[in-house]
């Protein structure tokens, strides 16, 4: 093992801790749970724990182990948080609060007191893996944002530097796994939300091919562009917990029926005779620097590895942003129209039913919420829609044609996550558009439906950078092999923030 401590290590040293009884379910919990003691109400990292609940399901895991289950199950008993945008079931079958059961609330005032009658897919999965739920993390309200600044219950700081941002919307999530809090941790990513916060947060974050895992049970907000996946400090780590989540899903009914490969075994360190293309469009306007270099440096690596780097143009690339916020705010509009003060969390408790709808909206939502509804009712509107949504439509074709095509000869793209390194909190909160480019390099993959994983690839001024790795459709294992290569190689898997005092 590393001489890590216990709670900054990876899941993969801590599986065979646990394998070789040298550890428990029960100690790596006590390990967060003092990690989250220390440091989550400063970094305001989580919107719900329970720490009895997590110690009883560590003890059930350890028992488990002990009656020899614990072969072929690399999660069990290993501590994780959800992004607090899955449901976990909070009640029993006849309406009671169950016991150790966490609220959900998307980040928004809206779903406050929310409790859910049922588990979201994810979590059901990750729960038959023996994993431990250690809580619910911040986000930006509904997932809308790139900075974590949206949540409506504050900030998440950067473990890295707290005064700057953790990245957006899954800040809470990959701020926890930076600090040692959880060992890995659920996001979403919908134009980026977990390959830039894990870019920004210094860990690896994977979003995989749209249909790979189950939406079911994860409040939607742009539902053509939604998909879930891990935050965790290494790639083998992400492969692990990728494993336990892909699959299909009768109850989604976008989760596709395709075999889910062994994704640890793809990782055969040996990238000799891939072919690996470089946009030259995702060097974008007002990149930092210090970004570009440790990128391209990155790129170098993965030559020396062996791998045939080609220079390659996705020409569309600059309409990914104005195609993504026509697209997301459209569907957000519409799947938003369900908070409606009568179904779910608050309601503002008129008796007239327009005003009990105006009212709790109006004081329920964000901001930014508000600005993505209009921006969604208008796009759809009967005057606007073929100008804008159609439009939009047609440009999204396009942006997954130029793909399709650069993926017929090289075998994955590599390219920066994000233009710049984590910014301070407040930097860019009144200026809408520069908030939206922090997205550039994340959101046609959304836009195309493709995975990709932001790995660390080192510090400028000392803030974490991520090289972005994306694939073919449905070829997480290739994404992965890639990450796992230059992350072997690289020698930046050990880089954790230095902490500040509890
Ligand atoms: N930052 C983008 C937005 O605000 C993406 C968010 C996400 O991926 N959930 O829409």
């Amino acid at each position: 093992m590393t001489d890590l401590p216990l709670a900054d290590r990876t899941i993969t040293e801590v599986a065979e801790a646990l394998r070789t009884g040298r550890t428990s379910s029960r100690e790596l919990t006590d390990a967060c749970l003092e990690r989250i003691d220390a440091h989550a109400e400063r970094l305001n990292t989580f919107l719900a724990v329970d720490p009895d609940a997590a110690r009883s399901a560590a003890d059930a895991a350890d028992a488990a182990r002990g009656s020899g289950d614990g072969a072929d199950r690399p999660l069990l008993g290993i501590p994780y948080a959800l992004k607090d945008i899955f449901v976990t079931r909070a009640l029993d079958d006849d309406g009671r609060p169950l016991p150790g059961g966490l609220p959900t609330t998307a980040g928004s005032r809206i779903l406050e007191g929310y409790r859910s009658p049922y588990a979201s897919s994810a979590q059901e999965r990750l729960d038959a893996a023996g994993a431990v739920l250690i809580g619910k993390t911040n986000c930006d309200e509904f997932a809308m944002g790139s900075s974590n600044e949206n949540s409506a219950f504050g900030p998440v700081r950067n473990p890295w530097d707290e005064s700057t941002v953790p990245g957006g919307s899954s800040g809470g999530s990959s701020a926890a796994v930076a600090s040692g809090q959880a060992f890995f941790a659920l996001g979403t990513d919908t134009g980026g939300s977990i390959r830039q916060p894990a870019s920004l947060s210094g860990v690896v974050g994977m979003k995989p091919t749209y249909g790979r895992v189950s939406r079911y049970g994860m409040v939607a907000f742009a539902s053509s562009l939604d998909q879930c996946g891990p935050f965790a400090r290494s790639v083998r780590d992400v492969a692990l917990v990728l494993g336990a989540l892909a699959g299909h899903d009768a109850r989604d009914s976008t989760s596709v029926d395709t075999p889910v490969p062994d994704y640890v075994g793809a990782l055969t360190g040996d990238v000799r005779g891939l072919r690996l293309g470089v946009p030259r469009e995702y060097f974008v306007e007002g990149m930092e620097p210090g970004v570009e270099s440790a990128v391209r440096a990155g790129v170098e690596t993965l030559r020396e590895l062996g791998a045939e780097i080609v220079d390659v143009s996705l020409p569309s690339t600059d309409s990914g942003l104005a195609t993504y916020y026509i697209i997301a705010p459209a569907e957000a509009s519409a799947n938003l129209a369900r908070y409606d003060g009568v179904r779910y969390g608050l309601s503002a408790g008129e008796d007239e039913l327009w005003a009990n709808y105006d009212h709790t909206r109006g004081s329920g939502f964000g901001a930014e919420v508000k600005r993505r509804i209009m921006l969604g009712t208008y796009a759809l509107s009967a005057g606007y829609y073929d100008a804008y949504y159609v439009k939009a439509q047609q440009v999204r074709t396009l942006i997954k044609a130029e793909f399709d095509e650069v993926l017929t000869s090289v075998d994955a793209i590599l390219a920066p996550t994000s233009p710049t390194v984590a910014f301070k909190i407040g930097a860019k909160v009144d200026d809408p558009l520069a908030m939206y480019l922090n997205d550039a390099c994340t959101l046609p993959v959304n836009i195309a439906g493709l995975p990709g994983i932001s790995v660390p690839c080192g510090l400028s001024d000392g803030l974490p950078v991520g090289l972005q790795v994306i694939g073919r459709a449905f070829d997480e294992a290739t994404v992965l092999r890639v990450a796992d290569a230059y992350e072997r190689a690289a020698g930046f898997a050990d880089l954790r923030p230095a902490l500040a005092p509890a």
